[in-house]
């Protein structure tokens, strides 16, 4: 036996195309061939690009290689020209990094934003990847599942065997070594072993088995400071998800969500909740996101518990972990010990008996107690919660966020495809009808489709800039709506328009449609045209809005985002977010006012209006059309059936008056709770924050 220090020298340490060519080295020789790290022990077989992957040696760190057998001299004298040479790369040395993997339970801060409490498993969701959902399989399917598996590995080497030596051919030999390293990993015995493993132990589908064991290797790198080293996480990511297409190639149906699956994601975009079959799906878990991020208002359509702005629990999460999410408290706690898991059951339970009596739920046109009608519309987003239209006495659909139709194909979903969507929506609405807001797109949302990323995507190419810009993604959309509007009542609304011109333009696009589809002998429905009033151009010129569309929609969250310039999704400025800042107030008055001057209706649509105690003040404030999740149409309800919308103005016109978001709170709360204590208990009530 014969043992040797080497250190990683090459300024991009260990990372896959360097380990790739150490494995092809040692896979030479006879003799067993280890490497283990001086800092923590860790070892790994040389021979394995797994196990040589797992030791993360960023540039620095010191390993020691022990070969045994008929050949260890000459076998370790390889290995050290090999790290002397850096693997062929340029040399430099950087500090070694401590790795630090830790399985206790672990505590994280966020933001409760949809309640309740779930104990469950993570699946952690990559933007732009394949979705794995867990399926449980009989004993008598392991085999059938490993087979799958062997052959979804067979396909992707054969796959990549090609995109080497293609690679090889027309780039040469040491671009195409980070490929070789790809290979390694589907050759290697010891991944594959991993994933067999946990396909017959943990019954589990081949996809979960390679989604798990490739995110445990990930997340390895993840933790790893070196940011080179870290970011070559990607190259096993993109292993993993060759893999999973490899897998899906058989067209099997994906599995259900059989568990207590948790998503845990870094931000939950349109795209991928589209992919998602959210009925199964037990709490959302996300690193980004406030009140009025998607995330939020997602999980509460769904009635499932949300914490988001954990800041960087996704990297720290993998699939598979047991994760307990309490909105309650703002918290995510991951590993949980038996003694917190044996806390949290009691309290499921206590809560599980308090749900057991129904909310009342009131159907039909909604009254004041002083006999004011208040219309109470459904917003709706992905096809779970369209049940909930009628369930909940909705009277028709308010707002359709209709970018959730679309999937990582990006912008594609076929005209036919939106038809069948649209008319869906219209048939669930009703006579009431609902409104299709046209895709509210940001850079975030539609990458392909964008050229450069944007510096500030908030105010970049988004909404209705980038239905304007993109007009063959709107044509098609516009022409579905009008296709669909002949099976029941449709109108458009466009997204964060910024004056009559964005309307003007938008307009002109939709009559150039219907003219089109009837010279295609379509038939065509009538559609109203409506804008949302988000950003205060739109509020400044809301008179002569008015006048040039059939509707207002007030989206109060980005109306909060922009009059007060807080990004909505960032837990970095989440306490400059205040909806109840006077100038929201007196931008809501103005748009509202310009809508009954121009004899139009207004709906507030945004989260504000799901808030008992806003929505009293949106009544005061002259509001009488609101739309919201479904689920909160009965809550919302019985608090303004309750209230005299005279008091609520009275009590709005001191709010106007105040000078900051802390004196309107402190006025919704004295003067709401005092005249209405039963409807307004302290908890429904602004806190006080001083
Ligand atoms: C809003 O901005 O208030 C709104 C209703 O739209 P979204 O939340 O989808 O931006
Ligand atoms: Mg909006």
């Amino acid at each position: 036996m014969v043992e040797r220090m080497l250190t990683v020298v090459g300024q991009l340490g260990l990372h896959a195309r360097a380990a790739a060519k150490l494995v092809r080295v040692a896979s030479q020789f006879q003799s067993t061939l280890k490497l283990q790290r001086v800092d923590n022990d860790q070892s790994a077989d040389a021979k394995s690009i797994l196990n040589v992957l797992m030791l993360a040696a960023s540039a620095g760190t010191t390993l020691r290689a022990i070969a045994d057998g008929p050949d260890e001299g000459p076998a370790i004298d390889a290995l050290d020209h090999l790290f002397r040479n850096s693997f062929g790369e340029a040399k430099s040395i950087a500090a070694p990094e401590p790795v630090n993997s830790l399985r206790a339970e672990v505590r994280w801060k966020g933001l409760g934003v949809s309640e309740g409490v779930v104990v469950g498993r993570v699946l952690r969701m990559h933007g732009n990847t394949t979705y794995v959902y867990r399926s449980k399989i009989e004993p008598g399917e392991i085999g059938r599942e490993l087979e799958r598996f062997r052959e979804a590995l067979r396909r992707a080497r054969r796959e990549l065997q090609g995109v080497k030596s293609r690679a090889e051919n027309e780039l040469g030999k040491e671009h195409a070594y980070v490929f070789d390293a790809h290979l390694l990993l589907l050759e290697d015995a010891k991944l594959i072993a991993r994933v067999e493993g946990h396909i017959s132990q943990e019954l589990a589908n081949a996809e979960w088995s390679v989604k798990v064991v490739g995110d445990q290797l990930i997340s390895v790198y993840s933790e790893v400071k070196d940011s080179y080293l870290r970011e070559r996480a990607a190259d096993i990511e993109d292993v993993v998800q060759r893999l999973l297409r490899s897998l899906s190639g058989e067209n099997r149906r994906p599995g259900k969500l059989a568990e207590d699956s948790v998503i845990v994601s870094q931000d939950l975009l349109p795209s991928a909740v589209a992919q998602l079959d959210l009925q199964f799906a037990r709490a959302i878990a996300s690193d980004t996101g406030g009140w009025t991020s998607h995330t939020a208002i997602i999980a509460r359509g769904l009635g499932i518990p949300a914490v988001v702005g954990l800041r960087d629990f996704f990297r720290n999460a993998r699939t598979g972990d047991q994760i307990v999410v309490d909105s309650a408290r703002g918290e995510v706690v991951l590993h949980p010990t038996e003694a917190t898991l044996a806390q949290y059951q009691e309290e499921i339970a206590t809560r599980a008996q308090r749900r057991a009596t129904p909310a009342k739920q009131t159907i039909g046109p909604l009254k004041t107690a002083d006999g004011v009608e208040i219309r109470m519309r459904a917003n709706v987003e992905v096809p779970v919660e369209f049940a909930g239209i009628k369930k909940y006495g909705a009277s028709g659909v308010g707002l359709y966020r209709s970018e959730f139709l679309l999937s990582r194909r990006g912008v594609t979903v076929s005209e036919a495809e939106q038809v069948s969507a649209y008319a869906e929506v219209a048939r669930l609405a009703g006579e009431d009808g609902a409104i299709v807001r046209l895709f509210d797109l940001g850079a975030e949302d539609a990458p392909g489709l964008q050229a450069e990323t944007e510096r500030n995507p908030a105010l970049g190419l988004r909404a209705i800039r980038f239905g304007l810009r993109h007009e063959s993604v709107m044509r098609t959309q516009v022409r579905a709506i009008l296709r669909a509007a002949t099976e029941g009542r449709l109108d458009i609304v466009l997204p964060m328009v910024a004056d009559v011109k964005d309307v003007m333009q938008a307009r002109a696009i939709i009559t150039s449609e219907t003219e089109k589809l009837k010279a295609e002998g379509f038939a065509v429905g009538k559609v109203g045209i409506g804008a949302m009033i988000e950003v205060p151009s739109a509020v400044l010129t809301a008179d002569k809005l008015a006048r040039s569309v059939d509707f207002f929609e007030l989206g109060t969250n980005d109306l909060v985002q922009y009059t007060l310039a807080v990004d909505r999704s960032s837990d970095q400025v989440a306490d400059w977010f205040r909806t109840l800042h006077p100038a929201v107030l007196l931008s809501i008055v103005r748009s509202l006012e310009a809508a009954r001057q121009a004899d139009i209706p207004a709906i507030v649509c945004g989260e504000m209006a799901s808030t008992p105690v806003y929505a009293a003040l949106l009544v005061g404030l002259g509001a009488r059309d609101l739309s919201m999740t479904p689920i909160s149409i009965p809550r919302v309800s019985r608090v303004l059936a309750g209230i005299d919308s005279r008091e609520a103005r009275t009590i709005a016109i001191g709010c106007l008056e105040c000078a900051t978001a802390d004196e309107v709170e402190d006025v919704v709360r004295e003067r709401f709770g005092s005249q209405w204590p039963e409807l307004f208990p302290k908890e429904g009530l602004p806190q006080p924050r001083r």
